[in-house]
């Protein structure tokens, strides 16, 4: 390895050199440039407003590496210029202890960084939970491809709805004015390129850092880690000492976006910077041409006539998707009936 870029003033080596740029970084050096790029990513696209007194964030903290280092890093930059609390979803996911371990790992860092740390059980709420939706899935698509299974639409699509609205409704319930999620550089590339594919450009216009669509009812939801490959926070997560869950989910499986992510990956490894010029560019140029298309009345904003919460919808695609959920789960007598 080279020196660090900065070496007169820490005498190091570097131990990595950055993805995009190629530039020789220490630990020290390379810790503060990745922290620097999330504050820089904060202020470019206004993610927190430090003037608004009212102004409160939730991060949402899964115990996993992404989340974890994006508490380690706001708590690094934001220094109380705003308050900021944890909020960690119990989905019920029982192998390998998995959803146990990750609350605890997930509270220990709250604990240690004085971030106050909320859980919200689904179980309680609906009666149910993510293992009893993988038994289900495990009934409606025996002997069938999963991907082309319309009744079963995969363990992760399930957990993703009920984890984004149960964040959502806490937020609300709680007065806070962003969530902060654990998204970066690599999941956003991934996204992208996926729903260019399927030439979906209703998705594709709403790719941002942040959400932002000022609607009542729905929370900004923020990404700070927008512009940091995986690959970094991995590193940083190795060198700042970041606790984190190890292990995968045991409900993971081989989606066909993990599948875009490994071939984006591998373009990556012989076109160094390609995601981060992808999604950058695509930021600047296209995003703001593709808004411009969406008609008008996919942006009419109504109540969920089940549970009240803010949708663009007559009933919500949480309430929806729950419903469907329900009566297959009692029909397969995985529960009982209410
Ligand atoms: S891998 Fe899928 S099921 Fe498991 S926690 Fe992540 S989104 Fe949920
Ligand atoms: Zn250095
Ligand atoms: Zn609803």
């Amino acid at each position: 390895m080279p020196k660090c870029k900065f070496y007169r003033e820490c005498q190091s080596q570097a131990v990595t050199q950055m993805q995009h740029t190629n530039m020789p970084l220490c630990k020290t050096h390379f810790l503060r440039y990745m922290e620097s790029r999330v504050m820089k990513t904060i202020e470019t696209y206004k993610l927190i407003n430090f003037q608004d007194p009212d102004e409160k964030v939730l991060v949402a903290v899964s115990g996993g590496k992404d989340s974890q280092t994006l508490l380690t890093i706001l708590h690094q930059v934001l220094k109380n210029k705003v308050p900021m609390e944890a909020l960690y979803i119990e989905i019920g996911i029982s192998p390998d202890s998995y959803s146990h371990d990750s609350e605890k790992v997930a509270k220990q860092l709250c604990d240690d960084l004085g971030v106050p740390f909320h859980v919200l059980n689904v179980h309680d709420r609906v009666g149910y939970d993510m293992d009893k939706i993988h038994q289900l899935g495990k009934i409606l698509t025996r002997g069938k491809s999963r991907s082309k299974n319309k009744r079963f639409r995969g363990e992760c699509s399930y957990c993703g709805l009920f984890k984004r609205y149960y964040i959502n409704f806490f937020a609300i319930h709680n007065g806070f004015t962003k969530v902060a999620t654990g998204h970066n550089l690599t999941d956003e590339a991934t996204q992208l390129l996926s729903n260019f594919f399927s030439v979906d450009t209703e998705l594709m216009s709403r790719a941002g850092p942040s959400t932002s669509r000022g609607v009542e009812g729905l929370v900004d939801r923020i990404k700070p880690l927008f512009y940091i490959y995986e690959t970094e926070l991995i590193l940083y997560s190795y060198y700042g000492n970041v606790p984190h869950l190890p292990t995968e989910c045991a409900y993971a499986g081989d989606s066909p976006m993990i599948r875009v992510k490994r071939s984006l990956e591998k373009v990556e490894s012989f076109r160094r910077g390609t995601m981060m010029n992808m999604v950058r560019d695509f930021q600047k140029q296209l995003r703001p041409i593709l808004s411009k298309t969406i008609p008008e009345e996919k942006q009419a904003v109504n109540k969920c006539k089940k549970c009240g919460m803010t949708t663009y919808l007559e009933v919500c695609s949480f309430c929806r998707t729950e419903n469907r959920l329900r009566e297959d789960l009692q029909k397969y007598h995985i529960i009982e009936e209410s």
